[in-house]
């Protein structure tokens, strides 16, 4: 079969087994997973065709892996080469199929050590990415390339096309939801960095675990980093002179946010305030906070 009949026929199979042909290289199937609402699913990207990877593997009901088992099936029979499955971070709703589709395709798990570190026990992995590292390849030989993104978790990876600008993002934005940086996996210092770095790349598209593929990333990019900054300043101006407790901060910080929705920004202001004494601009004792002198 040409080269070309064999992609006409695997995009065939796709729109049979409901995945989405996302770009070069690039196949998207959102599968139910416990995620953060209002996201209800994770997607999991088949990246690459001469080599590739399957992205977070989280579908947590049996008939859905049965489906993603499909998918692979179809991808192998036109001649796609499955090499790994690939975890962007460790949280459960990107890892939680993991060992169940290790255990039914034999495939090995990839991931960062620092991920390795946060499975252990859960998860194995076989081996170890490191940024820039080589996971994927297209049909026209083309690769895409893993580049750690710390912020959201420490050991966040997303994969990047260069030949074609497609990032397959993980949690570094999200097309449904909110991205939560919480304080004890992640570092809003980081997450700025990496949505920086992700901007510098020049992406043509972002895929995100939650939700569609973003078509605008440099608006998205910058509305993001634009945002943090916001809620930043506003949690720096609500900081009081003398020590008062986070949630206090919440209506000044947080008023234009639905109530429901504080427990979350609790979490939020706790990454920034943390942000913000590495700046020198809160001080902090024990669970209470002040701004600096
Ligand atoms: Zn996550």
């Amino acid at each position: 079969m040409s080269h070309v009949r064999t992609l006409q026929r695997w995009h065939a199979d796709c729109a049979l087994l409901g995945a989405v042909v996302e770009g070069e290289g690039l196949v998207r199937l959102a599968l139910a997973t416990p995620t953060l609402p209002p996201a209800t699913t994770t997607n999991h990207y088949i990246v690459g065709f001469e080599a590739a990877v399957l992205v977070d593997p989280s579908a947590i009901d049996p008939r859905d892996q049965r489906k993603l088992l499909n998918l692979i099936e179809a991808f192998t029979q036109v001649g796609g080469r499955m090499v790994a499955l690939f975890l962007t971070h460790h949280h459960n709703d990107h890892s939680g199929a993991a060992q169940v589709l290790r255990q039914a395709t034999g495939l090995p798990v990839w991931a960062h050590p620092t991920t390795e570190r946060l499975l252990r026990g859960r998860v194995a992995i076989d081996c170890m990415i490191a940024d820039g590292q080589t996971v994927a390849r297209n049909a026209d030989g083309s690769s895409w390339l893993a580049v750690h993104t710390p912020g959201h978790a420490p050991g966040h990876l997303v994969l990047h096309h260069a030949a074609s600008g497609q990032i397959v993002a993980g949690d570094m934005v999200a097309g449904v939801g909110t991205i939560l940086i919480e304080p004890v996996d992640g570092d809003m210092a980081q997450y700025l960095q990496s949505l920086a770095l992700l901007e510098a790349l020049n992406p043509t598209s972002l895929a995100p675990a939650h939700g569609p593929v973003q078509r605008e990333p440099i608006a998205l990019l910058q509305h993001y980093q634009a945002h943090r900054r916001a809620r930043e300043a506003k949690i720096a101006a609500s900081l009081p002179a003398e020590l008062g407790l986070p949630m206090d901060l919440l209506p000044t910080a947080y008023g234009d946010v639905s109530r429901l929705a504080w427990p979350l920004a609790l979490l939020s202001m706790q990454s920034h305030l943390l942000h913000l004494q590495a700046q020198g601009v809160a001080v902090r004792d024990g669970d209470r906070w002040r701004r600096a002198a």
